[in-house]
Parts: C-alpha cells; sequence; structure tokens
C-alpha cells in the first residue's frame, strides 16, 4: 500500500451498496485505505441504515440509488448487497457512469451476470469483482511457480474451503434457495482460484451435495466436487458450512513436485507455502499484504487505465457459470459441461 500517495492525492468518492458484514468489517476500511472517501450508503432498513452509517462515518444515506448515483464527486461504488441484489444496482450504477466493484458472486445466474458485464462495457466503466484469493501473496507466487514450470505439469489441484459458518451469517446464505447457498459462496471462489492459479478454465463438473446442519435440501452447507480443466487437471474441492477447526488447503500436484499452501482461504492476508521436491519441504518465505486493499488498488489502477482488476466482470462471469454447473451436477447426479454465455 502506497499510503503516501494515498495522502496526497484528492480523494476518491465512493457509494457503499448494501450495509453488509463485509463492507463493515472489511471494505470500507480497505476503501479508505487505498485513498478513497465513502460518500453514500444505500440500504434499504432505515434503523440499520442509519446505525450503519453513523458507525462507519458515512456522510450520505438513503434507501435508494438516485442520489448516490447523481452525485458526480461519486466515481465508484462498491457493491455488497445480497447475491440477488447485485443484477439491478451493477447495471442502474453501469448507466449512471460509475465504476464498479461488485462483491462475488456476480450475479444469481449467469445469464445475467452477462447481462451485467454487457452494460459495464457499453457505458465504458470498469467491472471487477471482488475475488480476493487473487490478493493473496501465497496464491500469486503459487500461480508464478506454477507457469514457471517448478513443480512439472499440474495433474491436480486439491482445495479443502471448509469451516463452520458464522452464526451472524446463517441468514440468508443459507436459508434462502434463491441466493446459491454454498455453491454462490464458496464454489465461485474456489473456482475462480483454480482458474487463476492454473490459467486453464474448468470444462466438466461432477459433484455431490447436502444440507447437514444449517440448509436444507434446497440449500446445501456441504458439498464436495470435480472438475476437469482446459488444460486437463483434474480438480477436487471440498466446501463445507459445517465442520469446524478445518484449516483450509490448496494442493497442487505436478509431474515432479507439489506445492501446499496452508490456511490461505481467509480474509485476511495469512497462510504458508511449502513447494515440495523429490520427497524434500522447502519453504516459500513470503510478505502478507492487505488483501482487500489491493483488490481495491488493482480496480482503482484499471479506472486509470493501468491494467485489468485482479478480476474481471468477465471473470466473475465464469466462476458463476461454474458454480453453476457445480449445483447442476449435484441436482442432476451427472456430469454437467460448463459453458460460459456469451
Ligand atoms: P450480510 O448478511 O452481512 O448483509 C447482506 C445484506 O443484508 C445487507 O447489505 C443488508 O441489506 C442486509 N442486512 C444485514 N444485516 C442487517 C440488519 N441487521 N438489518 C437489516 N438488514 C440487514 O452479508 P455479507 O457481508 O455476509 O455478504 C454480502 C455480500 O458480500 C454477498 O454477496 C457475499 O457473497 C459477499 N461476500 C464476499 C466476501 C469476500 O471475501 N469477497 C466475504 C463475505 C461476503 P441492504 O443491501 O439493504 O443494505
Amino acid at each position: 500500500m502506497d499510503a503516501t500517495k494515498a495522502a496526497d492525492a484528492p480523494a476518491i468518492g465512493w457509494g457503499v451498496i448494501g450495509a453488509s458484514t463485509i463492507a463493515r468489517e472489511y471494505m470500507v476500511d480497505a476503501i479508505r485505505r487505498t485513498g478513497g472517501e465513502p460518500l453514500w450508503l444505500m440500504s434499504r432498513d432505515d434503523t440499520h441504515r442509519a446505525g450503519f452509517a453513523h458507525e462507519l462515518g458515512i456522510p450520505q444515506h438513503s434507501a435508494e440509488l438516485a442520489g448516490m448515483l447523481a452525485d458526480e464527486r461519486v466515481k465508484a461504488v462498491y457493491v455488497s448487497s445480497i447475491n440477488s441484489l447485485h443484477r439491478p444496482q451493477v447495471i442502474k450504477a453501469a448507466q449512471a457512469g460509475k465504476h464498479i466493484l461488485c462483491d462475488k458472486p456476480l450475479a444469481t445466474r449467469a445469464a445475467d451476470a452477462l447481462k451485467m458485464v454487457k452494460a459495464c462495457d457499453k457505458a465504458g466503466v470498469v467491472l471487477a469483482v471482488n475475488h480476493h484469493f487473487r490478493s493473496s501473496p501465497v496464491h500469486q507466487t503459487m500461480r508464478r511457480m506454477i507457469a514457471a514450470g517448478d513443480i512439472g505439469e499440474v495433474r491436480s489441484l486439491i482445495i479443502i474451503h471448509a469451516g463452520l459458518l458464522r452464526p451472524v451469517l446463517q441468514t440468508w446464505r443459507i436459508k434462502d434457495p434463491d441466493e446459491g447457498a454454498i455453491y454462490l459462496d464458496l464454489s465461485v471462489h474456489d473456482i475462480d482460484l483454480a482458474s487463476f492459479l492454473l490459467q486453464q478454465q474448468p470444462r466438466t463438473a461432477i459433484g455431490i451435495g447436502d444440507a447437514l446442519a444449517l440448509g436444507d435440501a434446497s440449500a446445501h452447507d456441504h458439498t464436495m466436487y470435480a472438475l476437469r480443466m482446459s488444460g486437463g487437471a483434474f480438480v477436487q474441492v471440498n466446501e463445507s458450512f459445517v465442520t469446524p477447526d478445518v484449516e483450509s488447503q490448496v494442493m497442487a500436484y505436478g509431474s515432479e513436485g507439489i506445492l501446499i499452501a496452508s490456511g490461505t482461504l481467509a480474509q485476511r492476508s495469512t497462510g504458508t507455502l511449502v513447494r515440495r521436491l523429490r520427497g524434500r519441504n522447502e519453504a516459500i518465505p513470503l510478505r502478507a499484504n492487505d488483501i482487500y486493499a489491493d483488490t481495491v488498488e488493482q480496480f482503482l489502477a484499471a479506472i486509470e487505465g493501468r491494467g485489468e482488476p485482479r478480476a474481471t466482470g468477465r471473470d466473475g462471469l465464469a466462476s458463476l457459470a461454474g458454480a453453476e454447473a457445480v449445483a447442476r451436477a449435484v441436482k442432476t447426479r451427472k456430469s454437467v459441461e460448463i459453458k460460459v454465455p456469451e
């Protein structure tokens, strides 16, 4: 983070759409740490919204988007409402000429996500998706090492992304099937991470899933699935909201050696990376960063024409198409071909 730049540059005006836990705990702070000034909050519930705006020091707030979108000081918006609201909010923001950082999943259906991508293209605004695992120094190093052939040809990638869903989050995400349950919560992240690490796209999905404790038959809280990737690698993923005390693992098995990332699937820059070659372990030293601020920084750079966001709208569309295919594979008990709508 370039703190000097943040202090000297004029503040970028932001609108915050959704008075959510992630906005409260991480993203409003990340916006400020990267030189932004949250000017508006849009949220539906009057009491919750007023308390949130007061707590986070956001000067203006409304249950409608109109005031925020008409305010010319607002250059960018961050969307972290419930999943099903992302589509209408992103499309309205794009039509108002605002650049958009949208939390994952981009939408609840890939067909809707495509409409959002097209609306942003048409308006000439940047659309980024908060797939923050791309910002982890461990994952970036893994991607570089895999691309450089440091473990030979990657044949399998195993992702274990499990834990106990915090009680405060055991609401719409696991109670309302239209919000996509574990598939639109964790699978989008893990499919995006697999594509990012391997630089291959998922082509086929098979899987099993169930509701063991928190969800119901139409809102699963536990899943295990496999993907065949475009370059031939196999990806195997276990995700759960109901298995406490699991440390996440991301393991790439290659023809020459393996990479093991432990504890990296988190909201802070945590975890370790080990390379094993010919039976010997080597710890790869890495410096932690601020992963959400890194995502915001890359989004701001893209607005200024310096590169692409860490995850573009099309990356968010691809991860959603993959998660949709996993959910369909679980439901139909068949292998599903993954097609990203164009
Ligand atoms: P929350 O459940 O905390 O909040 C979602 C929405 O619910 C809020 O935007 C608000 O609606 C409403 N809400 C929440 N609390 C209250 C309350 N006390 N009273 C009234 N309304 C309330 O969502 P999360 O922070 O868990 O997730 C938000 C989005 O961010 C989701 O799309 C999720 O997938 C994504 N996410 C991404 C993460 C990442 O690391 N990239 C991590 C966690 C979540 P309103 O929109 O009207 O303000």
